[in-house]
């Protein structure tokens, strides 16, 4: 009989960020019993700090498992919007609000030519705006526009973002609501093969499972080692700064290099962000947060640092070719991994959760998993 604090489920997921919920709630769906368990509150890690741009899904000639799992997650990003706020009534502010690709400098000018080509190739809708364009529909540039800051625009139409707070409360409210165990504030400590299931040891309890799927965020390769193997994820710093304004000031995602602003519906406007290796630091710097502030007014003067009501930093899980690890870890039957989703984890979480859901329940994934496979740059421990 196993003790009071020792349960049985089918699946335990390590990791309550936006990739653990999502399976969690996919494979609840699917009518298995699962857990969550998470070192910290659920949803608070890299999941919560991100910005929640969903860029436009690629277009239909772009043949990589990678634009497919894209396009995918693009296409379920609305109906797992509607089906969450059905199921817990928590809006978690997906909208298409469009994207403005802006150069400045002639490199960002030169980056944004090549991939204004690719996006062509792939079939995607991508426009050259006009200066006129751009301060009809954004008048609140018309000062850096007029000062000459702007050498190069595209418009995308499809960009769109949610509002990755409210969507990781709303995955955390749709997970209780289909049962699946929440363990705030149980990290995993030890991963070990019993018999023909998973024990896996917390601070204060243990539990067994049939399979488990490890989605510890940057984290993934510390709680790895116990089990003989370390994928190469790593943490990857971002700082952010959150604006109040007073009006609308912004409507689309305004994008340059690797630096946005994205409004939210209630006039807040987040800018980011910044990529560091910091290892597992997740503090702002006051270097990281002057720069911040320095893009937002070059293009929204009012974005004063007195409008700065917040700022912090998050660890994305990054990898060192720039693709996710997902799928069955070799030679450990029944343990999975759902990781290294870098810049794109609250984007790709939708169709990763289905490819994952598909993965563990032993069904055939329609996207190709080979790219996303454990083996690579995997170092195996034969003793563990
Ligand atoms: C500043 C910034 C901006 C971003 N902007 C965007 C964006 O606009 N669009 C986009 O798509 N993506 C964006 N991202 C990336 C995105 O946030 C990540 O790819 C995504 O959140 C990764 O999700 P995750 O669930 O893998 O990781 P996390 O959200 O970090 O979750 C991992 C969880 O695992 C838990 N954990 C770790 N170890 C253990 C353990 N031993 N036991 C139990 N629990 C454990 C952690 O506490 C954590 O809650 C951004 C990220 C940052 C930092």
């Amino acid at each position: 009989m196993p003790s009071p604090s020792h349960q049985h489920v089918d699946v335990a997921i390590v990791g309550g960020g936006v990739i653990g919920l999502s399976i969690a709630w996919e494979l609840a769906q699917r009518n298995l019993c699962v857990s969550v368990l998470d070192q910290g509150p659920m949803g608070k890690a890299a999941s919560w700090a991100g910005a929640g741009i969903l860029p436009p899904p690629p277009g239909a000639r772009a043949d990589h498992p990678l634009d497919a799992l894209a396009r995918r997650s693009r296409e379920l990003h609305p109906m797992w919007a509607r089906r969450l706020i059905e199921l817990t009534g928590i809006d978690n502010g997906y909208h298409v609000c469009g994207g403005l690709y802006l150069a400045q400098t002639p490199g960002e000018m030169a980056s944004l030519i090549a991939n204004r080509a690719n996006w062509k190739d792939e079939g995607l809708q991508v426009q050259e705006w006009s200066k006129e364009q751009i301060i009809a529909k954004e008048p609140h540039l018309v000062s850096a526009v007029e000062a000459g800051r702007v050498k190069k625009a595209f418009w995308m139409a499809e960009e769109a973002q949610l509002r990755n707070p409210h969507h990781l409360q709303a995955l955390e409210a749709a997970c209780q609501c289909s049962n699946v165990q929440l363990r705030p504030h149980a990290p995993v400590t030890h991963l070990e093969r019993s018999g023909r299931q998973w024990s896996l040891r917390t601070d204060q309890d243990h539990l067994s499972a049939d399979k488990v799927c490890l989605a510890a965020g940057a984290w993934t390769a510390l709680l790895t080692k116990s089990v003989g193997f370390e994928p190469a994820v790593v943490p990857v710093r971002g700082q952010m700064r959150l604006y109040r304004t007073d009006s609308s000031i912004l409507s689309s995602i305004l994008n340059e290099g690797p630096r946005y602003l994205v409004p939210r519906k209630d006039g807040l406007i987040l800018a980011g962000s910044t990529e560091e290796d910091a290892g597992f630091n997740n503090f702002t710097t006051s270097e990281g947060l002057q720069s911040l502030q320095a893009f937002s007014e070059k293009w929204l003067p009012s974005l004063t640092p007195e409008r700065c009501i917040r700022s912090w930093a998050g660890l994305r899980p990054g990898t060192v070719d720039g693709f996710p690890y997902m799928g069955p870890v070799p030679e450990r039957e029944g343990l999975f991994v759902a990781a290294g989703h870098f810049r794109n984890g609250l984007y790709l979480s939708t169709g990763s959760a289905e490819l994952m859901a598909d993965l563990i329940t032993n069904q055939i994934p329609r996207i190709q998993v080979t790219p996303f496979q454990i083996q690579r740059g995997l170092h195996l421990d034969p003793e563990s």
